[in-house]
């Protein structure tokens, strides 16, 4: 943002440049309004100012032409006037005169926190650059006049005449916020369009709307508000007022999203396991029992594998830790690599995997079982031979809805594979009777 300070007080001038350049704002200072003027009148495109910060001694005889050329000119740039002395009557002045704002500069505290905010406010602007908003109104004039304002903001706008056409491609885009008239054309209104969004079954549903209405009805915005929009402006809409609402709305939005986006990203680090990325025991125990319930919901059958390396110790004494994890990290790629999306691979233990297939019967689980067992056997992570002895078994009644029961029986089952001599798959004993059970009754 550039900025041009008016001032004669050298030491005021110092302060605002030092609060202007820390909030990345380039500054110009003058200290009487002809030398102002001069800055304005050879500013090009590329070199004028968006905001004037000028001392109350503006008002003098060079000041006054400064502030009508300042209103006059083609980009109109606002000006902030600071007053050590605010009565009612320089109020009443300035703001006939066309000045954006009266800051006192008798509190330097307060000042440099109203000036801060305001930038910050300001820059909010740019920040609001190319977000998409749908808009909806039938009017074509209207439409006209707020699409230019709108455009003037940098914000791309899809606009359409009726509800229905909006909401069509609302639900398949991602817009930052939607504006919308209340009265409209068609089979739905602006308020049915509200509820429509608000109903949506999906995060878009969080869309910022803005609803816009010739009628003032204080029943109506009630109603409005209850069907869930955020702001309400009346039409025609004053240029600014509109742009300050559609600049807080997105900002708004933006700041929701990145909050999503962090607290996703946290949940992620949360339930992944650093070494392999597969989930981790957080994760097993977050995702496992709602794995049991839709599997006794829906009635379709929920494996579980677990697999433990075979004497890893040795390969962490032979070849040292870090290969260790080179071979741990190799193995949980494999196994991520040989399930489908749905399944879930965690690392529930040092050289220990848990395996959660849903969808997959105990004698699918078992060649599921033998193919990865032989995987890892011809893989040959780092170079080094490795192999795993796996459990496999099935949900059953026996189970009920305990995930601790289910794991207990792919646990047992692993126990006996490494009794019997390691590198090999056994399944639960019960998983097995149960599924005979059910196929000699079907
Ligand atoms: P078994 O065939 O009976 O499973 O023998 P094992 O040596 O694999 O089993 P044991 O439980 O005796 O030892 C597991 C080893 O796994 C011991 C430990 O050093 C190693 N281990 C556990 N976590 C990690 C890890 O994060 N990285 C590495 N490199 N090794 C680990
Ligand atoms: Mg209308
Ligand atoms: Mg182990
Ligand atoms: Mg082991």
């Amino acid at each position: 943002m550039k900025i041009l300070i008016l001032e004669n007080s050298r030491l005021f001038q110092k302060m605002l440049q030092d609060l202007l350049v820390e909030l990345k704002c380039s500054v110009s200072c003058v200290r009487t309004g002809e030398e102002g003027l001069d800055l304005l009148v050879n500013a090009t495109d590329d070199t004028r100012y968006d905001l004037i910060i000028a001392s109350q001694h503006i008002f003098d005889k060079s000041g006054q032409k400064f502030i009508d050329y300042c209103k006059n000119s083609e980009y109109n740039t606002p000006i902030i006037l600071l007053t050590s002395e605010p009565n009612e009557t320089l109020m009443r002045n300035a703001r006939s005169a066309g000045i954006k704002d009266v800051f006192p500069k008798t509190n330097l505290t307060y000042l440099k926190s109203s000036i801060r905010y305001y930038i910050q406010g300001e820059n909010d602007f740019d920040t609001i650059k190319g977000r998409r908003v749908l808009y909806v109104e039938d009017s074509a004039a209207v439409a006209h006049i707020v699409s230019n304002y709108l455009r003037k903001l940098d914000l791309e706008i899809t606009h359409f005449a009726t509800a229905e056409e909006a909401f069509n491609t609302f639900i398949d885009g991602e817009f930052d916020l939607v504006i919308t008239d209340v009265m409209l054309e068609g089979t739905m209104d602006g308020l049915s369009l509200v509820r429509m969004i608000r109903a949506h079954n999906s995060h878009l549903n969080k869309t910022p709307i803005l609803a816009m209405t010739g009628h003032d009805d204080s029943q109506l915005r009630i109603d409005l508000f209850h069907a869930g929009i955020n702001d309400y402006v009346t039409k025609p809409p004053l240029e600014e007022e509109l742009a300050t609402r559609v600049k807080n709305l997105i900002t708004n939005k933006r700041l929701a999203d990145q909050v999503r986006e962090q607290q996703r990203k946290l949940f992620n680090i949360a339930m992944t396991d650093k070494l392999t990325t597969c989930h981790n025991r957080h994760s097993l125990a977050e995702y496992a029992p709602k794995y049991i319930k839709d599997s006794l919901r829906y009635k379709y059958p929920l494996s579980v594998l677990i697999l433990d390396l075979d004497n890893f110790k040795q390969i962490n004494d032979e070849f040292g830790h870090t290969t260790g994890d080179m071979v741990l990290a190799d193995v949980g790629k494999l196994l991520m690599g040989t399930c489908r999306q749905g399944d879930i691979v965690a690392r529930i233990g040092g050289e220990e995997f848990l395996i959660m297939l849903p969808h997959c019967a105990i004698s699918n689980a078992m060649i599921k079982a033998e193919n990865i067992r032989s995987m890892i056997e011809l893989a040959k992570p780092s170079g080094l031979n490795v192999t795993a002895s796996i459990g496999v078994a099935s949900l059953n009644d026996k189970h009920g809805d305990d995930f601790d029961r289910l794991y207990k029986s792919a646990d047992n089952a692993v126990y006996l594979s490494k009794e019997n001599g390691r590198n090999q798959v056994t399944a639960d004993a019960e998983s097995i009777e149960e599924s005979e059970l059910q196929h000699a009754q079907s």
